[in-house]
């Protein structure tokens, strides 16, 4: 008998202890100032109620709210990474949901921006180079001035000549279009910030695909153009007519801007263009180029000091 009796003892002695231990709890819980506040928004909820729904409203209190407890989303505390809980009562019941928080939006915010961005093969450096970051010498006055002007000019709306950076191997001419290209994109405007070599082999590759034409489209249509390094290659006669000149022909019309970067003047770069990789000399289909290149862009020199190391 005497066993029987122990164990029952046991299980009351222990299911008192549950009891307290229930109660200091719930205790513990409803006199959370989140759950306090909740509870004095729904004065109808009953002590039932709240008994039965004792899990959420802990898993409410322990969760962080936007990320009072978190810096980023990869730091996030809460079971569902990036998401804040909520509690709501609504058909004579107690729920917990979750929404995004701040810091999960923000990154979110961030990737859509970095998306507006579309350029192939372009260093991290540039794709972050900030307008507080541009260092200001003598030999680039006038091209901040320009590019300043153009910046402030959008924010409005979108000029209709984009600008031609002409000047020395490492003088900054890729680093000012991803400054500019930053920018825009504070403004929601995008920016296709293509490096030319790239470019041809991209389009020389399409051409087995037959994706030539969707691409054609993309680069007539983008808010922003910017072609780097234009000269670097000679191109084909094909690559010039048919899709350069075809692009650029495309925005003079519809007044979008083009950016260049060039290692040549625009008249230097004149010569080069009639020259095509079959070794012809195409003075007046380059002359035709340029005149759409003037119309799409402004020609300015930068110069000063190579600033690669
Ligand atoms: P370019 O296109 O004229 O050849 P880049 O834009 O590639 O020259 O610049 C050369 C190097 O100098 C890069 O590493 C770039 O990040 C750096 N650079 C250029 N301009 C600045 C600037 N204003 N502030 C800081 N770094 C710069
Ligand atoms: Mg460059």
């Amino acid at each position: 008998m005497k066993p029987i009796q122990h164990s029952l003892q046991r299980w009351i002695q222990n299911n008192e202890s549950f009891q307290e231990r229930h109660n200091a709890m719930k205790r513990e819980i409803t006199s959370h100032p989140l759950v306090r506040q909740f509870l004095q928004g729904h004065e109808e909820i009953t002590d039932e109620q709240i008994e039965r729904n004792l899990n959420k409203l802990y898993e409410y209190i322990t969760q962080s709210h936007q990320c009072d407890r978190c810096t980023s989303v990869e730091t996030c505390k809460n079971m569902l990474q990036g998401y804040s809980p909520i509690l709501e009562y609504k058909n004579e019941e107690i729920h917990i949901s979750y929404e995004k928080c701040r810091n999960r939006l923000a990154e979110e915010a961030q990737t859509e921006q970095s998306d507006l961005i579309r350029s192939v093969h372009m260093p991290k450096e540039i794709l972050e180079a900030r307008i507080d970051d541009v260092h200001i010498d003598q030999n680039r006055t006038n091209a901040i001035k320009n590019m300043t002007q153009f910046l402030n000019a959008a924010e409005e709306k979108l000029p209709e000549r984009g600008i031609f950076f002409s000047g020395p191997f490492g003088v900054g001419k890729t680093y000012l279009l991803g400054v500019i290209a930053n920018r825009l994109k504070q403004f929601n405007i995008s920016s296709m910030l293509i490096y030319m070599p790239e470019f041809v082999r991209e389009m020389n590759a399409s051409i087995k695909d037959n994706t030539v034409q969707q691409k054609v489209d993309a680069f007539k249509r983008a808010d922003v153009l910017m072609l780097d390094d234009i000269g670097a290659e000679t191109l084909s006669a094909w690559f010039r007519d048919e899709v350069l000149g075809a692009i650029l022909q495309y925005r003079m019309m519809e007044k979008l801007p083009v950016f260049f970067t060039s290692n040549y003047t625009m008249a230097q770069l004149e010569e080069i263009l009639a020259t095509t990789t079959r070794g012809d000399v195409e003075k007046v289909k380059a002359g035709r180029i340029m005149e759409r290149i003037k119309q799409v862009s402004i020609e300015v020199p930068v110069n000063g000091e190579n600033r690669r190391r």
